[in-house]
């Protein structure tokens, strides 16, 4: 195959016109020759920069190398060495900010395309049944994981790797975290995908017990006093929804993104066969620019809806990826940016018939950095609508923190953990993930998980 070293190989996706109205993965990944190309484009530097823009320090030369001679399960065994969750990151990590944001290749040319080929190592490796090697030595201490999203699996796989007896606690019938009810099975498929590599973490000896709610079902001081954990990780995420707190916002017809994707991917409201209610609306607004955002307004596009994303700063401030925009627009969502809702306007019988907006324009850079939307006088303007879907960030869930002894949190009820090990103010206790950053991503979680691990490793060694 031929290639332009400094372009990178293409990748097959789905059709705009033909994946909106499909739930079926948008971007079809590389062939074998198509992965050994883009590999071959890689300069395997000495001093490897992506390696230090990746919060798993995958040594991905290596792997990389290992692709370009067509050794794809020695590829795969230095990838899951250092990353339990290969084929998700492969797919939504915003690599471009990390490993190929650093790549060296990417000085003159297009970045080696590294995601796109973590995915196909880790793919080929499931379609041929190959697994990570379980641990050789088991050791008597047991550890408890609080939550199974991508904070909590790593920590989990890291420790059984170590040989601790490890179980997996989770609130939800499914474990999975924002990998299952979030984001939509067009980005990240469910069973062929998180549900494999969740089997892959359980292969290691990692137990996984659903429908557990730590702070209702039983305490973290139960966990360690009773039923004799000796340590604890806490990775319970950041899934409770802000909303905007204007008139009308308690209106039927306004969710929030959290609850409308969990009831399309967690509950399958979008097939069929299931029975799960899900209103799809016909005129959608969803108000917000993140990675959320876009996941809720492709989610309703696919439900049939005509769908308008409300943001009120620029297109250069929006927060999602810009693959993620991309992909939106290609589908036909449509962006009323550079707007702010003042109200959700109510029927008589209290369903959301449209909302009150006024325009923005950009003034100063405020705290973030980021230029501040300011209100453009005379503005006021209406947009017809049946549903609102409200994307604004969401926050830890406080039912943990107040039902454990000296448990530190701060302001935004975020656990208060040291950076390097994940410690709390807790002995014992660690924490990582969206719970102790505030909603974030995967990879910073997995990240977060694996120096965790760490930190509860030299605790029990040194107890
Ligand atoms: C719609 C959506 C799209 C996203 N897209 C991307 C993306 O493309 N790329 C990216 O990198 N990031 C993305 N993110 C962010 C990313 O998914 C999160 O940062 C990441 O999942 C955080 O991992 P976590 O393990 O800390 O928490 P979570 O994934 O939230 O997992 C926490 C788990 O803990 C469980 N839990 C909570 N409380 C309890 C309790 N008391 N007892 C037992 N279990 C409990 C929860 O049920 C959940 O399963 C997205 C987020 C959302 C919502
Ligand atoms: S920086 Fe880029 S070119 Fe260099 S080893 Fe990493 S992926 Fe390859």
């Amino acid at each position: 195959m031929e290639i332009d070293v400094l372009k990178k190989v293409p990748i097959s996706e789905q059709d705009p016109g033909v994946r909106a109205h499909n739930f079926d993965e948008v971007c079809l990944g590389y062939s074998k020759e198509e992965a050994v190309a883009e590999a071959s484009r890689c300069l395997n530097c000495k001093n490897a920069r992506c390696i230090q823009g990746c919060p798993v320090a995958i040594d991905i030369p290596a792997f990389i190398h290992q692709v370009s001679e067509g050794n794809f399960k020695e590829a795969y065994r230095i990838l899951s060495d250092a990353s339990s969750l290969p084929a998700v990151c492969g797919r939504v990590c915003p690599q471009e900010n990390q490993c190929e944001g650093q790549c060296i290749r990417g000085i003159k040319g297009d970045p080696i395309s590294i995601g796109k080929l973590e995915r196909f190592v880790a793919d080929w490796a499931r379609e041929n049944n190959i697994k990570p090697e379980p641990p050789k030595n088991k050791l008597d201490a047991k550890v408890a994981v609080i939550g199974s999203g991508p904070a909590g699996l790593t920590c989990a796989g890291e420790l059984a790797r170590m040989g601790y007896n490890v179980t997996i606690f989770e609130a939800l019938h499914e474990p999975g975290g924002v990998l299952v009810y979030g984001i939509p099975e067009f980005r990240l498929p469910k069973s062929e995908v998180v549900a494999k590599e969740i089997d892959n973490v359980r292969a290691l000896g990692v137990k996984i017990e659903t429908n557990v709610i730590i702070g209702k079902s039983v305490t973290i001081d139960q966990l360690m006093e009773d039923e004799g954990f000796d340590a604890v990780f806490i990775g319970s995420g950041a899934g409770l929804p802000k909303f905007m707190g204007i008139p009308g916002e308690q209106a039927n017809g306004v969710f929030s993104a959290n609850e409308y994707l969990t009831r399309s991917n967690l509950m399958k409201a979008f097939d069929d066969e299931y029975d799960t209610p899900i209103r799809p609306g016909q005129k959608v607004a969803v108000v917000g620019g993140g990675n959320v955002a876009m996941d809720a307004a492709r989610t309703a596009l696919r439900l049939g809806a005509d769908v308008t994303v409300v943001y009120r700063r620029s297109e250069a401030e929006l927060p999602a990826r810009v693959e993620e925009v991309h992909h939106a627009k290609e589908e036909g969502i449509k962006f009323n940016l550079l707007t702010n809702p003042t109200e959700i306007l109510v029927d008589d019988n209290g369903w959301v018939r449209g909302m009150r907006c006024v325009k923005m324009e950009l003034g100063e850079p405020d705290e973030s950095g980021r230029r501040s939307p300011v209100v453009i006088e005379g503005s006021e303007f209406e947009m017809e609508l049946d549903t609102v879907i409200m994307s604004l960030g969401t926050s830890p869930n406080p039912l943990i923190s107040s039902t454990t002894k000296g448990l530190e949190v701060n302001k935004r009820k975020c656990i208060v953990a040291e950076e390097q090990y994940g410690k709390t103010s807790k002995e014992g206790v660690y924490a990582g993930g969206d719970a102790v950053t505030g909603a974030a991503t995967v990879i910073l979680a997995m990240g977060a998980g694996k120096a965790a691990a760490r930190g509860i490793d030299e605790f029990l060694k040194n107890r």
